[in-house]
């Protein structure tokens, strides 16, 4: 028997996996070149050369008990410190080794944050729609989680309904940016906003609530667009950053957060993150990636390549009568479906060999997330595909 908890995670999980056998039916049926598959988030753009040539130069010159050992639940001195440098660098931050732990990913990261801040019951906020997984992160730990309702249609988070929300028993409040599954970015004047409306609640009860800014997208910006650091406007922020998108390494499992110096009760804070890394079964994170990510600091993927398919296809969908919000960023484009009921919409669309997701998957139904990280010719097939199934609800 599985522990009652585990079930309704099961049942979840086979509605993905699904979806992932239908997609692969389907190329059998149709043949894979008629089969347009826009439901994952796995990097289309190869991992950067410097990523290859690091990891043989690792392999190759350095001790293989310093390359394969354990060293500090956190990750290696030597590569916190070139980490937080680069971040100083790029943000006019002064972190150093000491504000750094290496983590499993992004989803690492914000397992070990939430594990470190969260008692049973107390809530944590997150703004619609968002990365569903967040529900099970924070339900690890047995926190509550409350949802701000999205913003349609410019998906910029509601400050009003966010600060309506707030209660002496929130503890963290997690903010995407660039969005997954929307692909918009949170302006700085949103951020402001929400650090304010923060600040101000801290005070009103006499509590610390934490900003975790969850930021595995962050390289992926378009047209210039600015993506605000987190920790710069809100002291209590912990910044959860990955590899997976930014060098394309989603299976080698490598990020890390950062743990400012002014986040309140800083040193047990730090503490409980290293333990919270060792205790989750992480021990730490991948040693020879934690080696290999700290010589690509500079290296970065093929932002033009997504860039190029996001182009393609919004002008496409919005030309045959889609109605999608302004893709500045991730990988994704966020298209209000043409029923009320998105799961149909869905379905409709997989008539036409499309598939995606729908958005009751990140708690905003009427919506799909169509996922944009993939080779340009496979949009460029599909597009008929879409101009038809825009003209079978005309
Ligand atoms: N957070 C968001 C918003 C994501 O979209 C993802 C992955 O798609 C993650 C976290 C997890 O990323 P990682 O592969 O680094 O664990």
């Amino acid at each position: 028997m599985i522990a009652k908890k585990m079930v309704k995670y099961v049942e979840g999980s086979s509605v993905t996996r699904a979806m992932f056998e239908e997609g692969k039916k389907m190329a059998a049926q149709y043949g894979a070149e008629n089969v347009y598959d826009f439901s994952l988030g796995n990097p289309s753009v190869e991992p950067p050369k410097e990523v290859k040539q690091a990891i043989i130069q690792i392999l190759e010159e350095d001790a293989p008990n310093f390359v394969h050992g354990y060293m500090n639940n956190s990750g290696y001195e030597e590569v916190r410190d070139k980490i937080a440098d680069s971040i100083n660098q790029k943000f006019g931050t002064a972190f150093g080794q000491k504000n750094i732990v290496m983590t499993v990913g992004a989803a690492g990261g914000l397992n070990v944050a939430l594990k470190t801040l969260l008692d049973p019951g107390d809530e944590v906020i997150a703004f619609a729609p968002y990365f569903g997984e967040y529900n099970n992160y924070v339900a690890n730990f047995d926190g509550v989680m409350v949802v701000v309702p999205p913003n349609k249609p410019s998906f910029q988070p509601d400050l009003e309904a966010f600060a309506a929300r707030i209660t002496p028993k929130t503890k963290a409040v997690i903010v995407n940016n660039p969005n997954n599954p929307t692909g918009v970015v949170y302006s700085e004047e949103t951020i402001k906003k929400l650090a304010e409306i923060m600040e101000q609640k801290q005070q009103e009860y006499g509590t610390s609530i934490y900003l975790i800014a969850d930021e595995p997208y962050r390289e992926l910006a378009y047209d210039g667009v600015f993506v605000p650091y987190l920790t710069k406007y809100y002291a209590n922020t912990i910044v959860g950053y990955s590899y997976s998108k930014s060098l394309s390494l989603p299976g080698e499992r490598i990020g890390y957060l950062v743990i400012p110096d002014e986040v309140d009760d800083f040193e047990n804070v730090i503490c409980a993150a290293n333990v919270a890394n060792r205790i989750l079964g992480y021990v730490n994170a991948p040693s020879l990636m934690q080696l290999a990510v700290s010589k690509c600091l500079d290296a970065s993927t093929d932002v033009a390549a997504y860039d190029a398919n996001r182009r393609l296809l919004y002008d496409a969908l919005t030309g045959y009568g889609f109605e999608c919000a302004k893709p500045e960023g991730a990988f994704y484009l966020w298209v209000k479906a043409m029923e009320e009921d998105d799961a149909a919409f869905v379905a409709k669309a997989k008539e036409y060999n499309i598939l995606m997701v729908p958005g009751s998957a990140f708690m905003c139904p009427g919506y799909v997330r169509i996922a944009y990280c993939v080779d340009k010719a496979m949009i460029e097939r599909s597009l008929p595909a879409f101009e038809k199934l825009a003209e079978s609800y005309r």
